[in-house]
């Protein structure tokens, strides 16, 4: 497995899979790699010849007050877990390289970021948008694996990839959560010891959610105030949003009665953290 830092490298070697006729599949990441970023690896492999990752945490996608510096990092594991897993290479770059002095051209998305996360963290989707473009001129894959944990993220790399004509498949990957219910992810090493059950509330107010849709309730509204009953039954728990949407347009619905989404997302102490749901109607 190859660990590549410098960028042009990395474009040469994607260059070369490219012109021997070989198949790209790219999962892009912030390393601190767990379960959920292992099943979009094992899809991305049966997608194409050749696996890339990346690990970048992306200064772009933080706001100021947010945990950039502290923000979990593991690298000899996470390669140790690309390599156990069959990966061909691993991108490394460094935020100067990606962001040197006189970078000044971002992408942002007109509609999209004004829903769920992007309304609380206002450069992320810019940051996300910006990085995976790049990523994507730099990597040059077939197809790309995204989680559906960050469905808003997936939409908004749905949307740009049509928007800037990039011939990328874009695959979603469903949510992988732990034994508990609890959806893997990095920023679960933050919680303590007291606060992990209470992180459990968020997986348990979208199943309680889609429990009342299947025995016919279609208010949204009620629905709603039903999870957020379930999420601040814990002090502890302060909410961002609790929405049910459409899942492309990510636009509020008031009445579910074919596809919607069910968004969460809290502050648990210092930790913030998402989880979602398509709510499935009585047929
Ligand atoms: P991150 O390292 O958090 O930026 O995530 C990298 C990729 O892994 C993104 O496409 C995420 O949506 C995806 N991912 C993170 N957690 C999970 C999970 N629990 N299940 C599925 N995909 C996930």
């Amino acid at each position: 497995m190859k660990v590549i830092a410098a960028i042009d490298e990395m474009t040469r070697f994607s260059q070369k899979l490219r012109c021997d006729g070989r198949t790209i599949a790219f999962v892009p990441t912030m390393g601190f790699l767990h379960e959920g970023h292992l099943a979009l690896m094992t899809e991305g492999k049966n997608k194409a010849d050749h696996l890339v990752v990346s690990i970048f945490v992306n200064p772009a996608q933080f706001g100021p007050s947010e945990d950039l510096s502290t923000y979990p990092r593991a690298l000899d594991q996470d390669l140790e877990k690309c390599r156990d897993i069959g990966a061909t290479a691993v991108f490394t770059p460094s935020a100067d390289d990606m962001y040197p002095n006189g970078h000044e051209t971002y992408v942002v998305l007109e509609k999209l970021p004004f829903h769920l996360c992007g309304l609380s963290r206002p450069v992320f989707f810019k940051g996300v948008a910006t990085v995976v473009t790049k990523l994507f001129n730099i990597v040059r894959p077939h197809a790309a694996l995204f989680g559906e944990k960050d469905f808003q993220q997936l939409a908004v790399i749905r949307r740009l990839v049509e928007d800037l004509c990039f011939d990328i498949e874009i695959v979603g990957v469903p949510i992988v959560r732990e034994p508990d219910g609890l959806a893997m992810s990095s920023r679960n090493k933050y919680l303590t010891p007291k606060q992990r059950p209470h992180a459990l509330l968020l997986h348990r107010s979208l199943t309680a959610a889609q429990k009342m849709v299947a025995t016919g309730e279609s208010d949204a509204g009620k629905i709603v105030a039903l999870a957020r009953e379930v999420l601040t039954s814990c002090a502890d728990i302060r909410l961002d949003y609790v929405s049910i949407c459409d899942p492309a347009s990510l636009d509020e619905i008031a009445v579910v009665e074919g596809a919607a989404l069910m968004a969460i997302a809290v502050w648990l102490g210092k930790t913030r953290l998402i989880d979602n749901q398509m709510l499935v109607p009585v047929p």
